[in-house]
């Protein structure tokens, strides 16, 4: 008998009606022979009217409250998903992550989970019932309820997974899947039916919002395959991790293939962003440095820097971006360290966004940094700043254009194709 895991993301019990048809799809399974355990997130958009909520009553909530408040979202759709269950005929129980065993470190509102105590969800399998866990939550060495930061059904749901040493963990949500680029922005996007874990850790942290990257890194740490997909249809969706057997493919529509593997696979677009730069900064050890530890300390995330230098051979400009909502106070500090640099100013544009190409066949094929550049130029789209690594190239161009430059090299890059 296999234990399989599925996740129920927030819109996918998002009514009553989704529920019972959660429930239905939980109980085939079931009927099939299964264990099923299913973690799931709060109903729809319950966890930000819980923080509305929360704004109501006080400008600095305690962290130990707003977890016991942030984590009541998933008790509500896991009993009721019991319910639906158990209506359906289908023996049921729901389990707040304390209960389930789930123990985090001792921080509130981000903690990473520590430790799966599995007795009692086996106990409750043994007994036959489908185990409904809430996610997003577990307990702390006192007994606190934690929650793991926003999002982080997903990690729960891997982690459970992982524990209960399944292969695949189901991740029902929304989208059918991950795409190409954006649907939104380029309808002839595809669906990927496969993508490595450090290109679905790239397009995640790059404002491909389809899952929450932890889940990706704990996926990767245990080899669990996540298989994200409809919670409204039973197509399959896109396995993340380790390819399928490629044996069914080899032959078939993919012969011929063996080793041609596209270099890029997705096109990430990160409207979100701002730039800085640094004028004249002298060109000495330390400057770096001392910058962007300023800016560490003050909590800004810088993403990209870019150093250049000047003929003189002393001066140096730089140039990063931060998230769009840090530029203010990305500047201040900027200008305070430019000062005590003697640099000659800060600059900033808030009026910029990313465009990515990630793959990991991008190293073993040349040309790709190069095709990139062309294209964008073809269409008149001036690149600010460059970025590679050996997966992900990104461009900074002017925001208005960001949309422009997605489709272009989409096309460029022959994504829309079947591969
Ligand atoms: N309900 C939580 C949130 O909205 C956790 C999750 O949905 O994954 O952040
Ligand atoms: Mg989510």
């Amino acid at each position: 008998m296999a234990i399989i895991i599925h996740k129920y993301g927030g819109t996918s019990v998002g009514t009553p009606e989704k529920i019972k048809n959660v429930a239905r799809r939980i109980k085939k399974v079931i009927d099939a022979g299964n264990e099923v355990v299913v973690v799931v997130s709060a109903m729809g958009h319950t966890t930000d009217e819980l923080i509305d909520l929360m704004h109501k009553v006080t400008d600095s909530p305690d962290p130990r409250e707003y977890d016991m408040l942030v984590s009541t979202g998933e008790q509500v759709s896991a009993a009721l998903l019991a319910m639906a269950l158990q209506s359906a005929g289908c023996p049921a129980v729901s389990l707040t992550g304390g209960q389930a065993g789930v123990v985090t470190e001792d921080i509130y509102r981000k903690a990473r989970i520590k430790e799966i105590k599995l007795d009692r969800i086996k106990k409750e399998l043994k007994g036959g019932r489908v185990v409904v866990i809430t996610g997003f939550q577990g307990i702390d060495s006192k007994g606190d309820i934690i929650t793991i930061g926003r999002g982080g059904s997903d990690t729960s749901a891997v982690a459970m997974a992982a524990a209960l040493k399944a292969d695949v963990c189901d991740i029902y949500t929304d989208v059918d899947g991950v795409y190409t680029t954006d649907p939104r922005i380029v309808p002839e996007a595809r669906k990927l039916k496969h993508i490595s874990y450090e290109e679905m850790l790239e397009l995640a942290s790059l404002g491909a919002q389809v899952l929450h990257p932890r889940s990706v890194e704990v996926a990767s740490l245990y080899g669990i395959v996540i298989h994200l997909r409809s919670s409204l249809k039973d197509d399959e969706g896109t396995y993340i991790g380790k390819a399928p057997r490629l044996t069914s493919f080899a032959r078939g529509k993919e012969a011929g293939k063996m080793e041609k593997k596209e270099a890029v696979r997705g096109i990430a677009l990160d409207e979100n962003i701002a730039k800085i730069g640094i004028l004249h900064v002298p060109d000495k050890p330390g400057t770096a440095a001392k910058l962007f530890g300023a800016l560490a300390k003050g909590k800004i995330n810088v993403d990209m820097i870019v150093q250049s230098i000047h003929s003189q051979g002393t001066l140096a400009d730089m140039a990063f971006t931060v998230e769009r909502t840090d530029m203010k106070r990305a500047v201040e500090v900027a200008k305070k360290i430019a000062a005590e640099l003697k640099a000659e100013g800060v600059v900033s544009d808030p009026d910029v966004s990313k465009v990515s190409l990630v793959g990991v066949g991008m190293v073993s094929q040349p040309g790709t940094a190069s095709k990139m550049f062309e294209t964008l130029a073809s269409e008149k789209i001036n690149i600010q700043m460059i970025t590679t690594s050996e997966i992900k190239i990104s461009c900074v161009i002017k925001a208005e254009q960001g949309k422009q430059a997605v489709r272009a090299l989409h096309k460029a890059f022959g994504l829309e194709k079947v591969a």
